[in-house]
């Protein structure tokens, strides 16, 4: 830390022990108020703002010259006396020795930062380094990190080890559609869709329980408010567990992220005005059949057996579920075979559905897991019945010849859960540098 340029952050002064206290603060120029004969500097930086106060007849000239020169979005360094003031923000004011301009912002700004005009979501994507100095996008990102930091910390207390599998890879993991074709020196390879066929062979490899949080990149060439062609995936792996075993797994997780971000977010919370019902365990369960009478039984549309449920028909069944039984998290289990990966284990006794599951939210899906199949000449024929080439899959396949153990797991979408947590409409909000079918800069 340059001692130097800094000795608290804003959050880090209270007045009621530092009355009389001298601190150093840096940050951005928030706001310039020249009343004549006072004037306030509003200091800006990360977590939250302090007023900066200087009165004409006891300022030294020459400083309260600097401080209404100042022009907003500068950056600064303030050194000064921190005095109780119960009706400034934080309850305190600065009096200040010394402004520092260590880098003056250009204008006009390329958007606003003081949240009393509502910019356009290109605009601030445009900008993002501007917007991430507006408080609610500030709170976004802390919660997206609290938000992750549980996930670890839940993840690794239960025994899973911390793992990273290729971006670049070869085949694709569940057929060719949607994936992004590159250059690998003379070779054609492509950017990984999921973690799936590596966190498998890690079961092989008797690791036992992996998961990994990282990119994952699909080509799907909509453009919806909940897919990105870029997306940061939390997935896992565990062998000697069957569907329900990772299923307790998965539901644990979201109720120990929710209780963490409520505790170890608090502010930014309240900064988005959010207050952050924590979903009771275990989730209910309902099968993949009981959803389709749902959705056929509320006549907006009508699926047939096997049909993936539509975004229209996830909406309903959430709605339902949300009714029925007051849950905003539900599974949906024993999907169909054929419209799940090939991946997934069917029944023993009805092997037209799978140990699979769907978790989702009121909203979306934020989850797909299963039992995986762990018998190789099952899993290959399945590969073929799915009309993919099992030779494009050797490596994968060989892993299942030398004792591959029964396993399991899921992969939940990290934007997704985050922007069910906090009612976004829009993933892009809760990604720094979101990638769309449009968007590949900045
Ligand atoms: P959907 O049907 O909603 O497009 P999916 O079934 O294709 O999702 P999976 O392959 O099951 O997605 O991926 C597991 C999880 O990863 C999803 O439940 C979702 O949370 C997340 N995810 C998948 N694709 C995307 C994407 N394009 N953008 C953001 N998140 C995604
Ligand atoms: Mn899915």
């Amino acid at each position: 830390m340059l001692l130097n340029l800094r000795t608290h952050y804003t959050s880090q002064i209270d007045p009621s022990v530092m009355n009389g206290s001298e601190v150093k603060l840096a940050g951005w120029v928030h706001e310039v108020r020249d009343l004549g004969g006072i004037c306030f500097v509003v200091l800006r930086d990360r977590d939250g703002r302090a007023q900066v106060t200087l009165v004409k007849k006891k300022t030294d000239a020459k400083l309260l010259e600097t401080a209404k020169k100042l022009v907003r979005e500068s950056v600064i360094t303030v050194t000064a006396t921190v005095k109780t003031e119960p009706k400034a923000p934080g309850g305190y004011e600065l009096i200040p020795m010394e402004i520092k301009l260590l880098n003056e912002a250009e204008s006009p700004l390329p958007m606003d930062t003081t949240g009393k005009v509502e910019a356009e979501l290109d605009t601030r994507l445009d900008s993002r380094f501007m917007d991430l100095r507006r408080d609610k996008t500030t709170a976004i990102f802390k919660i997206r990190h609290e938000t992750l930091r549980a996930v670890r910390n839940y993840l690794i207390d239960k025994g899973f080890i911390d793992v990273t599998s290729p971006k670049v890879v070869a085949t694709a993991t569940e057929g060719g559609t949607s994936l992004f074709p590159i250059t690998y020196f003379d070779r054609e390879a492509f950017l990984n869709q999921s973690p799936q066929l590596f966190k498998q062979i890690l079961m092989a490899g008797g690791l036992d329980r992996v998961f990994e949080i990282g990119p994952i990149f699909r080509a799907e060439e909509h453009d919806t408010r909940k897919h990105l062609n870029e997306a940061t995936s939390i997935d896992i792996e565990a062998s000697f567990c069957d569907h329900f075993d990772v299923m307790a797994i998965l539901e644990n997780m979201i109720s120990y992220v929710y209780s963490q971000v409520k505790e170890k977010a608090a502010r930014s919370l309240e900064v988005l005005g959010i207050d952050l019902q924590v979903p009771e365990v275990p989730f209910p369960k309902i099968t993949y059949d009981e959803a389709l009478k749902i959705v056929n039984s509320h006549g907006e549309e009508s699926l047939k057996w096997g049909d993936d449920l539509s975004t229209l028909s996830e909406n309903t069944v959430g709605a339902y579920v949300f009714k029925e039984l007051g849950a905003s998290h539900y599974f949906i289990i024993d999907w169909p075979t054929e419209i799940k990966p090939f991946y997934a284990m069917p029944y023993e006794d009805r092997p037209e559905i799978s140990k699979s599951f769907d978790m989702m939210h009121r909203t979306m899906e934020l989850s797909s897991g299963a039992q995986r199949i762990h018998i190789h000449d099952m899993l290959k024929k399945r590969i073929e019945s799915q009309g993919l080439n099992p030779d494009g899959f050797d490596f994968y396949l060989k892993a299942f010849r030398y004792g591959m153990p029964p396993h399991a797991g899921w992969g939940v979408g990290c934007e997704r859960l985050v922007m069910t947590m906090l009612g976004v409409e829009n993933i892009r909000d809760v990604v720094l540098f979101p990638r769309d079918r449009r968007r590949l800069s900045p």
